[in-house]
Formats: C-alpha cells, sequence, structure tokens
C-alpha cells in the first residue's frame, strides 16, 4: 500500500496535466476519483479506465480536454447522465460533473443536481471507492479523503460513507458491489454493512439481470469465487439470483445413508476451475455442473442416494437460467450447457481402465471442447481420500494422452464420413432412404469402436460387407 502526503506520483501520466489544464481554462475544479486512486494506493495495476469529476460540467470539460490533445481524440457525449467519455492511448477516461443523489422511495432513479465534490463523494458506494485526487494547481495530487477511506484500505474492510441502509436501499446492486470486491481485493465487510445487505436482500429483485450477471461475472473471475458465492449465501442474495444453487445445499439421511453436499461441492469446484482457466463461460459450467442434481435427487433401498439425468435436466435448467438473468443465449450459452450434459462422461471413464474407444467416442461428442471438458471434470475431483484422489487424477491423465493419441490417428474430434451419403447413394442407386442412414451410422460405429481406422479404403470394405448382408446391389463401383 502506497501512503503519502501528495500523491504527484501517480499522475505521471501526461494525460493528467491536461485534465488540470482544461480544468483551469473552464474555471472548474477536477479531480480523478474511485477505482484509480484505490487502486494506485492499493498497488494494484489492474485499472484501465479512469473516471474524472468537475465541479462544474463534466461534458464541457471533456470536450476542452479533447482540444488539447493533439489528435482531438472524438468525444463521446451521454446527455441524459450528464457524462462524457474519451479515449487516450488505451486508456477510457470518463468525465461526470460533481453531483448531488437524492431517492425517493418509489423510485427507482434519483434526482439529481448539480453538487459539490462532497456531495459527489456522498453518492459513491463505499468509503474506499469515494477517495479522490486533487488535479487543481494548488492542491496537485493531494488526496481528498472525507470518509476515512484510507484507514479502511489499510483495515482491508467495506464501508459505506453513509448509513448502509440507505446506500443499499438506494441502489442495491451496491449490496452485490460490496461482495464482489470483497472477494477481489480480500477485504472483510463491515459488520453493520453487512447485516443491513442481509436485510436489504429482497431488494435485489429490481435490479435488472443484466447488472447483476455483470457482478456474478467479477466474482467468478476472482482466484476465489468461493468467497464471493458463501457471503451472496449468507445475506440471502444467492437464494434470490440463483436459486437453483442453493437448493443443492442439504444433505439428506434415510436409513444411515447420506449423500455430499452439493452447494459445498460446487463451491470447491469452481475454485478449483479458476487455477486452470480464465474462461468466465467454463467458470460458469463449473458453476451450473450439479444444479440438476437437486430435482433428480431420490432414495432406493438398492442403490442409496441417485441422482439419475441430472446432467440433461441441468442442460435445461441452464437455458432457463440464461434466460431469467439475460444472459446471452447463443453459442456461450450452448457451450455451458454442453459441458452441464457431458460433466459426468470423463469420470466414468476414469473409474475403469481407460479404453481407446470410449476415449474416442469422449472425444467425437465433445469435439473441440473436450479439452475444456476434461478441465472441467478434473476440477470436479473433490475426494478428500487422497488414494482415490490420485487414482482418480492418474486415470485423467491417461485419458488426457489417449485424447492426442486416438486424434492424431483417426481425426474424430471434428468427424466427416470417410463416405458421404452422396457416394453411398450412387454405388447403391438409392434414393435417400433409411438404408443409406443405416450404412452411414454403422461406419460411423465402426471407426469409434476401433474395428476400422477412419479411412476411406477401410471404411469402403466395411461397407461392402454390410451391405451384402443387407441385400443391396452395388450399380456403381468405386474401386
Ligand atoms: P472496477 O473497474 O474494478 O469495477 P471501479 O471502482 O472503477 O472498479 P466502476 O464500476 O468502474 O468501479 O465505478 C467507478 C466508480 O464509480 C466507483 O469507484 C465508485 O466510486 C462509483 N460507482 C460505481 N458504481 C456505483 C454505484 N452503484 N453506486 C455508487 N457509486 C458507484
Amino acid at each position: 500500500m502506497i501512503e503519502s502526503n501528495n500523491y504527484k506520483e501517480a499522475l505521471q501520466n501526461p494525460i493528467f496535466e491536461i485534465i488540470s489544464k482544461a480544468a483551469e481554462l473552464l474555471n472548474v475544479q477536477s479531480y480523478v476519483i474511485g477505482g484509480f486512486v484505490r487502486d494506485y494506493i492499493l498497488e494494484r495495476n489492474s485499472k484501465k479506465d479512469i473516471d474524472v469529476v468537475a465541479v462544474g460540467s463534466g461534458i464541457e470539460l471533456a470536450l476542452k480536454v479533447s482540444e488539447l490533445l493533439p489528435n482531438n481524440p472524438k468525444v463521446q457525449v451521454f446527455k441524459n447522465y450528464g457524462t462524457a467519455m474519451l479515449r487516450f492511448e488505451d486508456i477510457d477516461i470518463e468525465f461526470v460533473g460533481a453531483r448531488k443523489e437524492s431517492y425517493q422511495a418509489d423510485s427507482r432513479n434519483p434526482m439529481v443536481e448539480d453538487g459539490t465534490l462532497e456531495d459527489d463523494q456522498n453518492r459513491r458506494d463505499f468509503t474506499i471507492n469515494a477517495l479522490a485526487f486533487s488535479l487543481n494547481k494548488e492542491t496537485y495530487g493531494d488526496l481528498v479523503d472525507p470518509f476515512n477511506g484510507i484507514q479502511d484500505l489499510k483495515d482491508k474492510r467495506i464501508v459505506t460513507p453513509l448509513d448502509p441502509d440507505i446506500t443499499y436501499s438506494d441502489d442495491p446492486l451496491r449490496m452485490m458491489r460490496a461482495i464482489r470486491f470483497a472477494n477481489q481485493l480480500d477485504f472483510m465487510i463491515d459488520e453493520t454493512s453487512l447485516k443491513s445487505i442481509t436485510e436489504n436482500a429482497e431488494r435485489i429483485d429490481i435490479i435488472s439481470g443484466e447488472r447483476i450477471v455483470e457482478e456474478l461475472n467479477k466474482i467468478l473471475m476472482c482466484e476465489t469465487p468461493s468467497k464471493g458465492f458463501l457471503l451472496l449465501y449468507k445475506t440471502h442474495l444467492l437464494e434470490r439470483i440463483l436459486p437453483e444453487l442453493t437448493a443443492l445445499n442439504s444433505v439428506e439421511e434415510i436409513e444411515g445413508q447420506t449423500h455430499k453436499n452439493n452447494f459445498y461441492h460446487t463451491l470447491e469446484v469452481v475454485d478449483n476451475i479458476c487455477k486452470n482457466t480464465d474462461d468466465v463461460w467454463l467458470r460458469w459450467s463449473a458453476l451450473l455442473h450439479d444444479i440438476g442434481k437437486a430435482p433428480t435427487k431420490r432414495y432406493n433401498k438398492k442403490q442409496g442416494w441417485t441422482f439419475h439425468g441430472h446432467e440433461f435436466l441441468g442442460g435445461k435448467m441452464v437455458k432457463k437460467i440464461f434466460q431469467r438473468l439475460h444472459m446471452p443465449l447463443n453459442h456461450k450459452m450452448r457451450f455451458v450447457q454442453k459441458m452441464v450434459i457431458m460433466s459426468s462422461r470423463p469420470i466414468v471413464l476414469s473409474e475403469d481402465a481407460v479404453t481407446d474407444s470410449a476415449v474416442r467416442r469422449l472425444v467425437f461428442d465433445a469435439g473441440e471442447d473436450v479439452e475444456n471438458l476434461m478441465t472441467l471434470c478434473e476440477a470436479d475431483i473433490t475426494t478428500k481420500n487422497p488414494k482415490k484422489f490420485k487414482k482418480y487424477h492418474n486415470n485423467f491423465s491417461i485419458v488426457r494422452k489417449k485424447i492426442v493419441e486416438v486424434e492424431e490417428r483417426d481425426h474424430v474430434r471434428n468427424f466427416q464420413p470417410p463416405i458421404t451419403g452422396e457416394e453411398i447413394m450412387e454405388i447403391f442407386n438409392l434414393p435417400p432412404s433409411r438404408e443409406i442412414g443405416q450404412l452411414k451410422e454403422a461406419i460411423k460405429e465402426a471407426i469409434l469402436e476401433g474395428e476400422i481406422p477412419n479411412e476411406y479404403e477401410a471404411a469402403y470394405d466395411f461397407m461392402m460387407k454390410k451391405a451384402s448382408k443387407m441385400e443391396l446391389q452395388v450399380v456403381n463401383p468405386k474401386m
């Protein structure tokens, strides 16, 4: 953490001098505020955008800054919000006029009026996000910190500048932001805040799916998302956002037989997968891979607890969740569905001796996504029995090796049948018919079973044998 009387050092980028000059020409005060200041002091260099507040018009300040820059970059103006944005090198700079916000109980949108810097800091979500560096000539680089946010940075605490009930009820998304920051920065949420979030949890219902998902994605992109999800759970937010997950948090016992708690298991799988992928959709797959288990859970004397068909049902539930939260209903959703539906395939494989044909079928079904599926399944190994843990991992490394070997030999990943349907129709002089489908299927099966290699000649010979059993006449032989 960087502590200083003056933070000129943070303002080395020439853009800050230019903003300062522009503000001086307009005779307004300006400050850099929020995430940039917080992350500089914390020595986190993850920030790419800068928020600037002008005590006056943010739009005019942005236009003046553009005028002073050599290539006069385009200024995007959002009139309704009184903000403007421009890009300098690879940094987005957002300008806003200092404002005072007051919320009415009957409206989601605040009444906004011009305000002082302090008014603007009051409307910020957390003390650590209300820190500002002065860009004004006499005080250039001074920290403006009315809520002692610097102490909260030191203590690693998420605290609201106002009474938390007001802050959270004004904009309930802040409840998720609190949890997201606690997760990203590894901070604690202040006790009164946590209580207030719990009490206000149902207010999250007025927030759009898009804004909720933005925060969920950021939580999922943390190093240890379980921390965030446990906070979401503890504050009762999770049951409103993803009830399918909280439904997994139960362990039943019948005749002395229990099953694992699939909620905590899921969180472990998510933490595990984060060590091996930065792909947010694969992380979503880990989060949702077991959601079909709550509705499919059954008990019978013979087998104990079962979750038959949970993968398939889980795949269907993925679509409902994506629809409900306004997530993209495109190839990304289909990817998550596919991972959930296939999530038990490699596990079954790894329990027994790994055969070539089983691996070939896995590669055939998973196609391009087979490595991602393996990453998911490796993360799914949460057994605390060291012997089993080792056995499963060993088997999975055998599966991974075999995937490469089988693929080199048989190219089933993007399977193209060695003999096309058209060719088959021509050889037997048949119209499109059931027989064509049967021959194609038989060739594919023979390849996947390893009876023949994925090659034209072998497939042709095999087809001829099969056709003669089906009493089909060869009319135009190819070979
Ligand atoms: P990150 O970029 O990691 O999300 P950030 O703090 O820059 O961090 P932004 O969402 O870019 O987050 O917001 C910029 C600043 O705007 C915040 O630091 C905070 O001061 C303020 N802010 C953003 N969203 C809210 C909100 N919902 N309520 C109050 N203040 C907010």
